[in-house]
């Protein structure tokens, strides 16, 4: 870290910018270009570039984040309680298609090596996933998946893991209720994810609502364990057929092979949590800009978290492809936004303590800072949450800002690699997907050197630039997703739960 005081202003029109140096630097600290701190301010958190009114605009990102609530002078640490938030843009006057940007030259030649599918699709993994039908079985399943793991899987050396693709869904639920397309679908989906190599396993109970065919696809068809089966007396003949139907998948699992695949077979979810106020200048925009190169190299990227979405939704549908698809922008904040009312809630419900200590005043701002992740590509679709991603290019796929449900819902999506930046720290790990975590900061990528895949806090003190960490991310994804690099939660099998967005009632 450097000794020179050091802050960093995003835009020319920007009142404030935030300091770099940790932990902070104390009063009387006088920056290169004659700015003087009058008291402390942590690392971080904003400080005044001008004396500001009460009422004055606070801006950040060239964008407003708020209002002084009171005189602020020129050198102040802004903390939270300053910031009084900013009403979010309305939803129906926004422009649509206006500022669409143009396609960048196309990147040839970029490859990896992934396990293609015969529906198309490219796995980065080789998984046997085993789904339920309700959280009935789950421990009989995860006693199975155990055996499975330490008296199957050593004979398949080609298959990387087995696992449980456990939920909570399934009975004691409005099954027809409209909104219950979300779990049932994110269900389906996960199923054929492109890691599990196309073939569905299903362990039911028998008298659930969500019956086992309902997590096929059109005409496919399943191997289907049901405890509750008259052929099984007792515990031990369940687990024996389990056992006999994962055998016989892992040796078909066994026999795929990685072979070279073109980078537009990679579908790469982009995903924050526990971000701070560095996020919005290092690692979102660095994501940024390997999401340009993914785009170019003809890939799929997709982004994601609705509330962090909300308050920068007027950066987002002018770059929409065209009208209907800055429309579909819309529909997900609206849907959202009555969500949120139904629990009598809004979207300053998003910042964490965390993310308040991290700088971030309010979600005004960490909205601007987390769509950075999207570059500056045009968005060609949208998906509804857990709908599957058939598409080319930079998608918008609605999901909650929460980690484990938005990568959840990324992984239903068909994601193949998510990346995931960091500022407080978190980590996370999905059981599916390899994760790569990024940085916002350098002081956390050396305090957790064997968690943080990647630094972009080096941004922050110049000793990288954007485009050269974009590259560098771009790069990084080719060898996670070929398995010849091993991301830090897949070393440690850091595994966080796969969490369904249920927002239809329980009974
Ligand atoms: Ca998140």
């Amino acid at each position: 870290m450097t000794d020179t005081p050091l802050c960093i202003k995003v835009h020319d029109s920007d009142n404030v910018a935030i300091v770099v140096n940790a932990p902070g630097l104390p009063a009387e600290t006088r920056f290169p270009d004659g700015l003087v701190l009058c008291e402390f301010v942590p690392e971080g958190h904003k400080v005044a570039l001008t004396d500001l009114a009460a009422g004055a605009e606070i801006r950040r990102y060239g964008e407003v984040i708020g209002y002084a609530v009171r005189d602020i002078p020129k050198g102040s640490w802004i903390e939270e309680s300053l910031v009084a938030l900013p009403i979010a843009p309305t939803l129906e006057t926004l422009p649509l298609a206006t500022c669409v940007p143009a396609a960048q030259p196309a990147l040839e030649g970029y490859t990896f090596e992934g396990f293609r599918n015969p529906d198309g699709s490219v796995g980065t993994k080789n998984i046997l996933g085993i789904s339920m039908s309700v959280q009935c079985v789950a421990g009989v399943l995860d006693i199975a998946v155990q055996k499975i793991k330490k008296e199957l899987l050593p004979k398949y050396p080609n298959v990387d893991d087995v696992i449980a693709i456990e939920h909570i869904y399934g009975c004691g639920v409005a099954i027809n209720a409209p909104e219950a397309v979300i779990p049932i679908r994110t269900l389906q989906n996960l199923v054929v994810h492109p890691n599990l190599g196309g073939a569905v396993m299903v362990v039911s109970l028998g008298c659930e609502k969500l019956q086992p065919e309902r997590l096929l696809p059109n005409g496919q068809s399943a191997s289907i364990v049901t405890l509750q089966d008259p052929r099984h007396i007792g515990f031990g003949s369940m687990i024996a057929s389990i056992m006999d139907m994962a055998d016989k998948r892992l040796a078909e699992l066994d026999k795929r092979q990685r072979e070279t695949c073109p980078a537009s077979d990679l579908v790469v979810g982009l995903q924050c949590g526990g971000s701070d106020a560095f996020s919005g200048v290092t690692a979102n925009p660095a994501l940024g800009v390997a999401a340009d190169l993914l785009v170019r190299a003809g890939a799929t990227v997709m982004f994601s978290e609705v509330t962090e979405v909300r308050d920068a939704i007027h950066l987002l549908t002018p770059r929409a492809v065209n009208e209907d698809v800055g429309r579909a922008l819309i529909r997900e904040m609206q849907w959202y936004d009555t969500y949120l009312a139904a629990g009598d809630s809004d979207r300053s419900a998003n910042p964490t303590p965390g993310n308040k200590k991290g700088g971030l005043a309010n979600v005004v701002e960490k909205a601007l800072g987390s769509v950075a992740k999207s570059g500056s590509s045009a968005i060609v679709g949208v998906l509804a949450p857990g709908e599957r991603a058939t598409q080319k290019g930079l998608l918008y796929a609605a999901t909650p800002a929460s980690d484990f449900i938005c990568g959840t819902l990324q992984t239903a999506s068909g994601c193949n690699v998510e990346l995931f930046t960091t500022g407080r720290g978190t980590p996370y790990g999905l059981s599916m997907v390899p994760v790569i975590k990024v940085s916002t900061r350098t002081t956390l990528a050396e305090r957790w050197h064997d968690l943080i895949d990647f630094d972009a806090g080096r941004i922050a003190t110049g000793k990288m630039s954007l485009e050269e960490a974009g590259w560098e991310i771009f790069r990084l994804i080719l060898e996670v997703a070929s398995g010849r690099h091993e991301t830090w939660a897949d070393h440690w099998q850091i595994r966080n739960s796969l969490a369904l967005f249920n927002p239809a009632p329980v009974t």
